[in-house]
């Protein structure tokens, strides 16, 4: 057996990857506000475009934005200083004044501004405010101090582990859009923190299965099948038929990426794995399964691969119960034309067509990923959504065609105190606003490795239904403030900023400004250091908005097809 042949060619292939990894990391590793900051400003620009060009994320160039900001001039320091003072000292704090005092300063001029503010009053400008404002007043109305990038990122995912319990949706949340380039940063930023390692937190905070469907830790393409082959010597027992599988029919190209992600993801060589797990009589069957693991100088196995995964497949579905695992590794990554050539292999064998047997034998989610394997698009559909504690997050969902659609169906509702003529009116600016926010939002899916369909993307259909609503919108005469609870209560003063807000309550979406005492209702995501959002007071996307869809595309996605929110526009 070609045993040093298979450890040589893991290893070079797992330096190679090595290489590039490391590059991305240090491309992100040089987004150092601070040394930034004393960069001469032709350093800063190139700097900012080669990583943005590299890196090309919002959350970066928003924690560069600052470092690019002109410095405030002395007198200017001077008098900012005087008003922040002023307003933190003696009985009671100006918080107005405060604010306002700090709106032009940005986090590149703290350093200059906190010297001048030392000069006058031999006092901490940061330390005297944080004396002062609470943490989430302090991150709503103050820019220069607000968490931005990677670090709000490690921020969020600090507190969602800290203390007793995992915030499973919070971490989801924090990592929605985060892609390989972003990554980096955000573990450096989290280590900055806590002194911990990222990674290593998550595993030991959630278990394998949740671990798994973090995107950014999830494997892409061939790493799928060694994670799938690593699955299946690892468990109680080893699971043969999924090793079989996993690694029947493959090329000698593909075993050897599956053997260096292997020794990337594990830290050990495949073959030797397998050599401690099977006995010879099974290394023998996998030899004559595929040829890379055949004797040296023997003729491979070629020409008879697609019938060495059509009898895995036949043997992981035959007699009572079904072994998913192994059909799924049998049906892992393999190429279009692999499956046709799979497909003629199984009816060959067994005079049955594979669909129909992955039909009578599989179900749910399971199967959903088998067909998806076989490259048929696939289809989700659910009704009547409930994300929120049976309040909120109502709508239609379905994934087919490649795109996935939301409606959502509103009946509205006049209290009698609103003039008659002005009822269609406010229905037709309601329905504009929600849609023109939400109808085709600047955001999709994009799949990296084995996915069916690469780039999915989203649409919201906001409709009028008084037969079959998932909402009522009830609508007054007199300013109210606005919410949703089991209805969506608006007066017909809202504006349509608001109803944009109110919208995306229906879509499942909390409340991110600080709510005061309201916080610790369930309705609640703050994220006082994003005042800009539109489930906080602004107006933008967020890439964490569209998580629940993106999770629900993912739970159905062959396994190496590895879905992320993504900005399409
Ligand atoms: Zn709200």
């Amino acid at each position: 057996m070609a045993v040093e042949r298979l450890r040589q060619e893991a290893f070079e292939l797992q330096s190679e990857q090595r290489a590039s990894k490391a590059t991305v990391a240090a491309g992100a590793r040089a987004v150092d506000v601070p040394g930034l900051m004393q960069a001469d400003p032709g350093t800063r620009a190139r700097t900012m475009s080669a990583l943005q060009r590299g890196a090309g994320n919002a959350a970066i160039s928003r924690a560069l934005r600052p470092t690019l900001a002109r410095t405030l001039g002395a007198e200017q320091a001077d008098h900012i200083a005087e008003e922040v003072h002023d307003g933190v000292e003696g009985w009671g704090t100006d918080e107005d004044q405060i604010y306002s005092a700090m709106a032009p300063v940005t986090a590149a001029d703290l350093p200059q501004l906190s010297g001048v503010y030392r000069g006058k009053f031999d006092a901490d400008l940061v330390e005297d405010l944080r004396d002062d404002l609470d943490e989430d007043a302090i991150q709503a109305n103050i820019a220069a101090l607000r968490r931005s990038g990677p670090d709000a990122t490690a921020y969020e995912l600090q507190e969602a582990m800290e203390g007793l319990g995992t915030d499973e949706g919070r971490i989801y949340r924090a990592l929605s859009g985060v892609g390989d380039a972003e990554l980096p940063a955000i573990e450096a930023a989290y280590t900055a923190r806590t002194g911990n390692n990222l990674r290593a937190d998550l595993e030991d905070e959630l278990n394998t299965e949740e671990f798994r469907r973090l995107p950014v830790y999830q494997a892409i393409g061939l790493d799928a099948v060694a994670q799938q082959v690593h699955d299946a010597v690892e468990g109680m027992g080893t699971d043969e038929n999924a090793i079989y599988g996993a690694l029947a029919g493959r090329t000698q190209e593909a075993i050897d990426q599956i053997a260096a992600a292997y020794l990337r993801m594990y830290g050990t060589f495949m073959i030797d794995d397998l050599i401690d797990d099977l006995n010879e009589d099974e290394m023998a069957r996998l030899a004559t399964l595929s040829p890379a693991f055949a004797p040296e100088g023997a003729a491979g196995a070629d020409s008879g691969a697609p019938t060495a995964v059509a009898v895995q497949l036949r043997d992981a579905m035959e007699g009572i119960g079904t072994n998913e695992a192994a059909v799924c590794a049998a049906l892992s990554n393999r190429s279009p034309a692999d499956i046709v050539a799979i497909k003629a292999a199984y009816l060959a064998l067994t005079g049955r067509e594979l669909e129909v047997d992955l039909r009578d034998d599989l179900s749910g989610d399971d199967l959903q990923r088998a067909l998806a394997q076989l490259g048929m698009a696939q289809t989700i559909t659910e009704t009547d959504t409930e994300l929120g504690g049976l309040m909120f997050g109502n709508f239609d969902f379905s994934f087919s065609g490649g795109a996935v659609t939301v409606t959502a169906r509103l009946k509205f509702e006049f209290r009698d105190d609103v003039p008659v003529d002005e009822r269609d009116p406010f229905k037709t600016r309601f329905l504009n606003a929600a849609r023109t926010t939400w109808e085709h939002p600047p955001f999709g899916l994009h799949g990296e490795g084995a996915c069916p369909t690469p780039d999915v993307p989203v649409e919201i259909q906001v409709l009028e239904d008084d037969a079959n609503p998932h909402k009522v919108v009830d609508v007054t005469n007199d300013e109210r403030r606005e919410h949703v609870i089991i209805e969506v209560n608006v007066s017909k003063h809202t504006t349509d900023k608001t109803i944009a807000h109110e919208f995306g309550h229906v879509l499942g979406l909390c409340d991110e400004y600080d709510g005061g005492f309201e916080n610790l209702m369930f309705w609640h995501e703050n994220r006082a250091d994003d005042p800009t959002g539109i489930m906080n007071n602004g107006t933008e996307y967020r890439a964490r908005y569209f998580e629940s869809l993106r999770q629900r595309v993912q739970a159905a996605a062959p396994p190496g097809c590895v879905y992320h929110v993504v900005r399409t526009r």
